[in-house]
């Protein structure tokens, strides 16, 4: 069990390598807040956060009782769809995870492929943001305790539409959210484009 859970947190590490997450997102800061944050955030102690996305059932069944016996607590970014068992869910937030927004659609770019799903080029900021307030309503519905939660974009990707009609939505997670969490280096490796900070 012990090397499990060091395989689990050197995964975790490494996953928070290659997505840039041991700070907030660079790219949802304005440039004045990226010479101040970061040399705040990581002034004398600095500080590392877990985060899992999208609920697997391997997460509920292998990370949170790992995290556990090893009294470590994550972000778990669910996607809180109606016809989904969320039960499980309330009992991680119970136990002192942060249970986080990740949007209900997990709506991205359509350059991942996924050709029978609503892509973010065609979808408006009114519908993205329709999207995370509904999953914030069944998210406190599902545990109310949690009264303040973090966001992570689906992705990794922070705008909707395209070309001359791009837009960026991290002013409405900034309206909503405390915090949000994002890269877009999944999508230029696999792609070949440096979309950074668009
Ligand atoms: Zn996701």
């Amino acid at each position: 069990m012990v090397s499990n859970a060091f395989s689990l947190l050197y995964l975790c590490f490494r996953v928070y390598e290659l997505n840039s997450c041991f700070s907030l997102d660079p790219c949802t800061l304005e440039p004045n807040q990226k010479k101040m944050n970061q040399p705040q955030l990581w002034k004398d102690t600095g500080a590392v956060s877990l985060s899992f996305d999208d609920g697997s059932a391997s997460q509920l069944e292998i990370a949170v009782p790992t995290l556990n016996q090893f009294g470590l607590y994550a972000t778990f970014y669910i996607n809180p769809r109606t016809e989904t068992d969320l039960a499980p869910w309330r009992e991680v937030g119970l136990s002192g995870h942060e249970i986080g927004n990740h949007t209900v659609s997990h709506i991205c770019s359509r350059n991942f492929g996924w050709s029978n799903q609503k892509s973010l080029e065609t979808t408006s900021l009114a519908e993205i943001e329709d999207d995370i307030l509904l999953a914030e309503q069944h998210l406190r519905n599902l545990l109310p305790e949690q009264t303040e939660r973090t966001f992570c974009y689906p992705c990794y990707q922070n705008h909707v539409g395209e070309g001359l009609y791009r837009q960026s939505y991290v002013p409405i997670v900034a309206k909503h959210f405390p915090a949000a969490r994002g890269t877009d280096v999944p999508l230029r490796r696999s792609r070949g484009v440096d979309s950074r900070c668009e």
